[in-house]
């Protein structure tokens, strides 16, 4: 096969944690094999970061010791917010390798379970450092300690599953036969913890009743990707495998404690370091372009693919990596009369990936909380109504514990207010008067405060109007809601189609990879990431998938790719109109 020392010439579309971190991999690749590599990174958005959205709320004046005002500002998280560094290995050594690694913040992990009546209200302060923990709500303590021994082993039990069952069994399938069968479904967990069930007491199926709907429906009803027919259809590894990454293996026979942090100053400046970082090390030999404010379309050509955006000359790529939702990725892709095969291939293993959208909201309105503010903690979970049709991500979290006041002596001032981030299903669940507003001048922040933010957040704050987070309904809500602390979010349903879909690109990726790696041009230059395309799509499944993209690529920078495929670039690209070295 004819190699060449032309760069790979490579397009990245998105701009979020997938897009940006296979650039991070592509790069450091390229460097390790001294090979040329060429990369256009396209996001739709003036700003970087995707899902990530950070904004600054007021919440009024506070007077110091010498009767002196000064405004209460502060900045919050409505998309990404915080991630567990035990278990996300790839993102921790990410964020050493370019000094990011201090401003990941302990959070109090504390969590609040609740029903509206004010019947239900038990708080997991298995973690809770700084407070105090009323017994009489303490989950460890609930039962005479009987339920958390029982949700130990009922944990274990469905991790143990997790290599044996397919997509079809479901939290449902699981819970029923644990009611039906509890020794038979619990006792190896059991044994392993080292923890006594009395597989005969009379209270065991009430208690694993209890299990199931006071603790793991309404949490799993409050993840992301859950199935709005509620927790029950929902594939059992979807929740677990969240767990064990997000929260930890804490039903673990060598638990892995959780190491749960908080993005200070907010989770879009990550992604805006991450993205300096590729800039600054772009060079002759691994050239990175970052476009923002650019919509991309595409024609997939046989063995290559050209980029349309707009003020832009068309470019051809011999390969191009869609970091997007599964949804976005098929509205962009348009494939040549004699590629129109794939097109149908494509269009089959990303149309069953379906969606859900929310509003996150920053606000102060207690509605929304546990009726005791005793046991308000930093994750507070309501558990829904018999029959209430079960809505994804339904949940509110204390911003200030959230961001740990106490360890925080700026932000720990005694009577300064709470304030929350909700995820709800629409935004007249939270009255307009207790939505906070998004800071949109500079006049009341204080310089270092100023200094520290996202570049996204401190472009609003100097008066630009920014789409954000997916804020695509930004132009049609009424006029009173246009200025408030909320956006809009979508994630991909983890369901059955979802991991079939999963498992389908997988292989279409293998298979191109297998041809790169070859040293043939694929007909069809496509490679798919985004975090809809590995389990859940927290950050760290986002890197893994990005690290393998980078790893199918690795032969092409090799000089593996066929002659023909890297004639098809016009050369190192004119830079557009609209390139942004920083955005
Ligand atoms: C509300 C919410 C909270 C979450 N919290 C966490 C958390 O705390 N921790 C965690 O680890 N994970 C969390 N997640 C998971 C999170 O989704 C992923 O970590 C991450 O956002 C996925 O990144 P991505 O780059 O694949 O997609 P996105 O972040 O959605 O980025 C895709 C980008 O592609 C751009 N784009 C789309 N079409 C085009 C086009 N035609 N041209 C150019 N650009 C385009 C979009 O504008 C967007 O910026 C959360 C998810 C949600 C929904």
């Amino acid at each position: 096969m004819p190699t060449s020392t032309l760069p790979l010439r490579l397009a990245i579309i998105g701009g979020g944690i997938s897009g940006l971190s296979s650039a991070y991999y592509l790069l450091r690749q390229a460097r390790e094999g001294d090979r040329p590599l060429h990369i256009d990174l396209y996001e739709r958005k003036a700003t970087l970061g995707g899902n990530a959205d950070t904004v600054v709320v007021d919440l009024g004046d506070y007077i110091d010791g010498e009767g002196l005002p000064h405004a209460y500002l502060r900045w919050a998280d409505l998309g990404v917010n915080d991630v567990n560094l035990a278990t996300y290995v790839r993102l921790k050594a990410i964020m050493q390798e370019i000094g990011y690694l201090d401003n990941m913040k302990p959070l109090q992990d504390t969590t609040s379970y609740f029903n509206r009546a004010g019947t239900l209200a038990l708080t997991d302060d298995a973690a809770l450092r700084e407070g105090v923990s009323d017994p009489a709500f303490n989950l460890g303590h609930a039962d005479s300690g009987h339920l958390a021994q029982l949700i130990k082993v009922v944990h274990r039990s469905a991790l143990n599953l997790l290599s044996t069952i397919t997509p079809h069994y479901t939290v449902g399938h699981f819970f029923n036969a644990c009611m039906a069968q509890p020794a038979t479904m619990l006792a190896k967990a059991a044994a392993q913890l080292r923890i006594m069930i009395a597989w005969h007491d009379p209270q065991l199926p009430a208690r694993l009743a209890q299990v199931r709907d006071a603790i793991y429906y309404p949490r799993i009803a409050a993840m992301y990707f859950t199935d709005e027919r509620g927790p029950a259809v929902l594939p059992l590894q979807a929740p677990f495998e969240y767990y064990r990454l997000q929260e930890g293996d804490s039903g673990g026979i060598t638990p892995v404690p959780p190491d749960r942090r908080y993005f200070a100053h907010g989770a879009q400046k990550w992604l805006e370091a991450l993205a300096d970082y590729l800039l600054a090390q772009s060079n002759a030999l691994v050239t990175i372009n970052i476009h923002t404010d650019i919509t991309v379309s595409t024609q997939v050509r046989d063995g290559r693919v050209v980029a349309f955006g707009h003020d832009q000359a068309p470019l051809d790529y011999a390969l191009c990596v869609l970091a997007t939702h599964a949804d976005d990725t098929l509205g962009l892709l348009n494939f040549d009369t004699g590629m129109s095969d794939w097109g149908r291939k494509i269009g089959a293993m990303l149309s069953p990936v379906r969606y859900t959208r929310g509003y996150a909201v920053c606000h102060t309105y207690a509605g929304l909380m546990p009726h005791n503010r005793n046991i308000w903690r930093t994750y507070n979970v309501l558990q829904r109504d018999a029959g209430e049709r079960s809505f994804p991500y339904r949940m509110s979290y204390v911003e200030n514990l959230h961001q740990n006041d106490p360890a925080n002596p700026s932000y720990s001032r005694t009577g300064l207010p709470m304030f929350f981030i909700s995820l709800v299903q629409s935004l007249d669940e939270i009255p307009r008067d207790a939505m906070l507003d998004r800071v949109r001048d500079t006049d009341r922040i204080a310089p270092a405060m100023l200094a520290q933010l996202p570049r996204a957040t401190r472009r609003q704050l100097h008066g630009e109007a920014l789409r954000t987070g997916y804020r695509s309904t930004q132009d049609t809500v009424h006029p009173s809601l246009a200025n408030k602390a909320w956006t809009v979010f979508k994630h991909n349903v983890l369901n059955a189609e979802c991991i079939a879909a999963q498992e389908a690109i997988s292989h279409y990726n293998l298979a191109t990879a297998r041809l790169i790696g070859g040293g043939e041009q694929p007909a069809c230059a496509l490679l798919f990431g985004g975090g809809w395309t590995r389990g859940a799509g927290l950050q760290e499944q986002c890197l893994q998938q990005s690290e393998l993209i980078a790893g199918w690529i690795l032969p092409a920078l090799r000089g593996a790719v066929s002659a023909a495929a890297v004639a098809a670039a016009p050369g190192p690209a004119a830079a557009p109109a609209a390139v942004a070295r920083a955005a």
